[in-house]
């Protein structure tokens, strides 16, 4: 009889970010022989360059802001003022607290060996890390994405900032230009914009936040064009960079017409390429640039190596990313295999007033030909609206003509907190009537969940 070859370990992990990171646990917990390799900083890009650096400087920014725009509720703010140093000090606290950054010692003590070192495939069952070579039974890719470089003229030869490297700055830029307009490009833009950096936004879409509906980013230009003095440039196409001195000089084509910016630095916020460049040819892992293939079940075209998190090219959440990481876990332990359900994921813009959103929008329902009922309760219309001075901002509500809600879109101060209703809402058919007649608290935003429901 053939003998069951042997392996170093049952399961390997490939990054340590949130989509390698339960699947790791999981599979220690249930008793298997697990390592994690992590080429970077342990933890991957939330903890460490992503979600929570940039949330905690948001946080942090944005409570200044409030504060200097006090004087209406009676706060005294004229001597008020910033040390960015502290900002970043504060951002360290933060990160320190969540215990996800720099977590090696995380895996350690559950018993998972670590390997700082970047993988390779070299056969479906081996890897090879600085001149060892790893084997196992099973695989988890889970090595994310990095920022897409556009192929600007001049780009290769300008130094520019991306998320992950622009929030080593020592001091805000005096002026910054943002190649791209999605959320990670709003919420930089709002956060330096509030420390007195002139801001440029530069996007080749009709509007700011391109994959929300239309009012949203609508909405979020506007409020960052007049309260914050950022210049919003929308279909426009960088054409080139080259350096000008200390600064940056820009050129981009706007309505047919050629034009030039000097800025001291480019934030380059354009897309994300998944981490494939790992040897998938010599592991039989079917791939394209835009991520590797995987089935319902997070299965590979290689029926023992999984995949999770931004490396799959689809939706680039945390929440995503953690979902798919238990899946995967559990189909790679049990024969009963599990499908993530991507019904209701939120998209959340952090930016004040946030972004929120979850199902289907206006667009998604024109592009599949369906035939909605949609309602807009304007934020202004809730009590709140005036006991906190704040008028803009809106729900958004879509049904199918039975009623039954299909999407919603929120502008306001506390929309990621409000979505999750909806999250509900949507994730289990409930109808407009439902969501109505459930009571909404006197003097929450959420109020206006409940006028948009009873318009529809
Ligand atoms: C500025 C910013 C803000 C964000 N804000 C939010 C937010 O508010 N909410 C939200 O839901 N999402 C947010 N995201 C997205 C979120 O961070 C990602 O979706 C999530 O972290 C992806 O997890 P992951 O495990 O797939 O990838 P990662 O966390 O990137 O982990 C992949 C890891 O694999 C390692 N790796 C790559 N190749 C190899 C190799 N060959 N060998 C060994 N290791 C390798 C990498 O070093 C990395 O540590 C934000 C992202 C950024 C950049």
């Amino acid at each position: 009889m053939a003998r069951k070859p042997s392996f170093d370990y049952n399961l390997i992990v490939i990054g340590s970010g949130a989509a390698g990171s339960p699947a790791a646990s999981i599979a220690a917990q249930a008793g298997k022989k697990v390592a994690v390799i992590e080429s970077d900083i342990f933890g991957g890009e939330s903890p460490n360059w992503g979600d929570i650096p940039v949330k905690a400087l948001l946080h942090a920014t944005q409570l200044y802001d409030e504060a200097k725009q006090g004087s209406r509720f009676g706060i005294r703010s004229t001597a008020l003022g910033y040390n960015f140093m502290s900002f970043k000090a504060w951002k360290d606290v933060a990160i320190k607290r969540t215990g996800a950054g720099n977590n090696r010692k995380y895996y350690e003590k559950q018993g998972i060996d670590t390997y700082h070192s970047l993988a390779h495939f070299l056969s479906p069952h081996e890897v090879s890390i600085s001149r060892q070579t790893l084997s196992a039974e099973q695989f988890l890719i889970a090595t994310g994405s990095s920022w897409t470089i556009p192929s600007i003229v001049g780009l290769d030869q300008t130094p520019y900032y991306t998320p992950k490297t622009i929030l080593n700055v020592t001091r805000p830029p005096k002026s910054l230009l943002i190649i791209g307009g999605g959320s990670n490009s709003v919420e930089f833009a709002q956060l330096f914009a509030i420390l007195g950096t002139k801001v440029y936004i530069a996007e080749k879409a009709s509007r700011l936040l391109p994959s929300e509906d239309q009012e949203a980013g609508e909405l979020i230009a506007r409020t960052l064009t007049e309260d914050k003095g950022v210049t919003v440039l929308t279909q426009s196409r960088i054409l080139s960079v080259q350096k000008d001195g200390l600064a940056k000089r820009v050129t981009y084509t706007r309505g047919g017409v050629e034009k030039s910016v000097r800025v001291d630095e480019i934030l380059v916020t354009a897309g994300r390429t998944p981490a494939v460049d790992i040897g998938l040819e010599n592991a039989t892992v079917a791939y394209t640039p835009s991520g590797i293939e995987v089935d319902d079940y997070l299965q590979t075209s290689a029926h023992h190596i999984f995949a999770a998190g931004d490396v799959l090219g689809s939706k680039k959440y945390l929440h995503t990313a953690l979902l798919e990481s238990r899946i995967a876990a559990n189909n790679l332990l049990h024969k009963q295999k599990a499908k993530p359900d991507y019904t209701a994921m939120p998209n959340i813009t952090f930016t004040f007033p946030g972004v929120a959103s979850v199902g289907m929008n206006e667009d998604d329902c024109h592009r599949r030909d369906l035939d909605i009922n949609k309602s807009l309760a304007p934020l202004n219309m809730t009590a709140r609206s005036n006991t906190s001075d704040f008028r803009d901002g809106f729900v958004k509500l879509i049904s199918d003509k039975k009623g039954v809600i299909l999407g919603a879109t929120i502008v306001a101060p506390h929309a990621g907190e409000m979505i999750h209703e909806l999250a509900l809402a949507v994730k289990y058919n409930m109808t407009s009537t439902e969501l109505a007649n459930t009571p909404h608290a006197f003097l929450s935003w959420s109020e206006a969940i409940r006028i948009a429901a009873s318009r529809l």
